[in-house]
């Protein structure tokens, strides 16, 4: 066997396993010839990708930097301190810890941090645009404590900041939950703050989401009102697959002894640079460029979608997404996703508030302008995003608008995406393009 290289080699890995090298390729292939619109992907750096494909991956690092359960960490310390302090920085957090896993592992901290099995939770109902992880009953979350969902008002499909109240006096909640998978619009945090003070609960900031648009100072922070803020790293803050927690000082210990060692232990440590790599990007003007231009992307598709019949809820957004409603073109979110899809438009079907329609043939469509945002599309280039998707989905219906079929479509978007690659695909000399 050969000495292995010190980081991504594409040529050894062509001669070593052909068919997963043939796999990534295809995959870079599919990102580079649709149009990528599922709100929770983006598309990270090469610097990031980088240091995924690197040797950090092979050390193990239970414990905290200074303070592992092996020797040989002072890399990885290093590596990981980087991390906690430019996120500290970026933020303005007092504490943070970068070892989650996953979203749903830094959510399952916290719950270990501040609940005990079966307390009430406060949290927004899922098909209104919460988490499963927010008390969903085939999630832990919801089989080991006990969902106390909020709903969004039915006029203004915006969250009913007095139903939060009453039901927080009246369940007394450990924990009050703020953030969302499928909502567009800020949230209110100084409410939810008065509201957790009130009864003297946690309030929890889940802005998995929105971080990114936190960090390029597009929308609000949540970070000065939380006792505590769970966010993934691969949303639109763009950086590795991942989770992060942000909490106040006083929280510092519980929060850190929740992660590890009692729900998680080897840390990624090949992650965890990437993550810093991922919040010094982060922190750049570029970024703020970037955030604030995927904010008003998605507020350019949400009126082009509205021009083509599929009503935005809630009016529209603030934030990276849109949810729309598609029955007026006389289809569900189940179906236009499949015909989306068939046209290499990758985007979700998804709930809306008090849908009348079950859900696995709900009544909307998720759409995101992160990814797009990163290819370097812009504004003007979503009414055409929002045609090509207005088209796949009455593509061939009674009474269509536009009389052509999803291969034609097909060809249509791999025409528009061709000069803006999520990945360059020339020269190529490694995975990363
Ligand atoms: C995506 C998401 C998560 C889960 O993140 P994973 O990394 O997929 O575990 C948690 N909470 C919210 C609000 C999310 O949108």
């Amino acid at each position: 066997m050969s000495t292995p290289q010190w980081g991504p080699n594409w040529s050894a890995l062509e001669e070593i396993d052909p068919e997963i090298a043939g796999i990534v390729l295809s995959e870079r292939d599919r990102l580079n010839g649709g149009l990528q619109l599922i709100a929770s992907e983006n598309f990270t750096s090469p610097a990031v990708l980088a240091v995924l494909g690197s040797t950090l991956s092979n050390k193990y690092a239970e414990g905290y930097p200074g303070n592992r359960f092996y020797q040989g960490c002072e890399f990885v310390d290093a590596a990981e301190r980087l991390a906690v302090d430019r996120a500290k920085e970026l933020f303005g957090a007092n504490h943070v810890n970068v070892q989650p896993h996953s979203g749903a592992s830094a959510n399952l901290a916290v719950y270990a941090a501040f609940a005990q099995p079966d307390d009430p939770v406060l949290a927004l109902s899922l098909p209104h645009g919460g988490h499963l992880t927010h008390g969903a009953r085939i999630n832990f979350s919801g089989a080991w404590f006990t969902a106390v969902p909020y709903s969004v008002n039915r006029d203004t499909e915006m969250i009913d900041y007095d139903e939060v109240r009453e039901l927080a006096r009246l369940h007394q909640p450990r924990i009050i939950v703020c953030g969302a998978t499928s909502y567009s619009r800020e949230m209110d945090y100084a409410i939810f703050r008065e509201i957790a003070d009130e009864i003297d609960a946690i309030l929890w900031v889940d802005a998995a989401h929105i971080m990114g648009l936190v960090a390029g100072q597009a929308i609000p922070s949540p970070v000065p009102y939380a006792d505590v803020v769970t966010t993934t790293t691969h949303k639109t803050l763009r950086g590795p697959r991942g989770g992060m927690i942000l909490c106040r000082t006083e929280h510092a210990a519980a929060i850190d002894r929740a992660v590890f060692p009692f729900s998680q232990s080897g840390p990624m440590m090949h992650t965890i640079a990437a993550k810093a790599v991922a919040l010094q990007e982060a922190a750049t003007p570029d970024f703020r460029t970037y955030a604030h231009s995927v904010v008003e992307n998605a507020r350019a598709l949400s009126t082009a979608l509205e021009g083509h019949g599929m009503r935005p809820i809630s009016g529209g957004t603030d934030t990276h997404l849109v949810v729309c409603d598609v029955s007026a073109l006389g289809t569900d979110g189940a179906d236009a996703e499949t015909r989306c899809a068939q046209a290499n438009i990758l985007l979700n079907k998804n709930a809306i508030p008090f849908d009348p329609l079950p859900p696995r043939t709900p009544s909307g469509i998720r759409v995101g302008t992160a990814a797009l945002t990163t290819q370097g599309f812009g504004r003007d280039d979503m009414s055409v995003v929002a045609d090509l998707i207005a088209a796949a989905v009455t593509a061939g219906k009674p009474g269509e608008r536009v009389d052509v079929s999803l291969a034609e479509i097909a060809r249509q978007v791999s025409e528009f995406v061709a000069d803006k690659p999520a990945y360059a695909v020339e020269g190529i000399q490694s995975l990363q393009g």
